[in-house]
């Protein structure tokens, strides 16, 4: 599935319920499932962790809803090379 798809699907499964709790609350959900990620992160349950992925993702994607985001075009940002240095393989010195 597309990144374009996905946030039309979520648009379509979520989008009266998730504008009628905002921004705030909504990331407040997101928070919640990084948690969640955390979690998996520390077991050996690769199904667990996918599925938290998957959970932070679409809490994400629900936020960038709230907040009228193409996530398609955002992510644009990133095709032409690493925003901070501009190249295809960072070269950037931070770590
Ligand atoms: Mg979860
Ligand atoms: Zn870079």
């Amino acid at each position: 599935m597309e990144i374009a798809d996905f946030q039309k699907l979520i648009e379509q499964m979520y989008s009266a319920k998730d504008r009628a709790r905002g921004s705030p609350r909504t990331f407040l959900w997101l928070i919640e499932e990084i948690g969640e990620l955390a979690s998996a992160l520390a077991t050996d349950n690769k199904a667990d962790k996918a599925g938290e992925f998957a959970d932070v993702f679409a809490w994400l994607v629900t936020l960038a809803n709230v907040e009228g985001v193409d996530l398609n075009q955002a992510v644009e940002k990133y095709a032409h090379g690493c925003p901070g240095c501009g190249k295809m393989v960072c070269t950037c010195t931070e770590k």
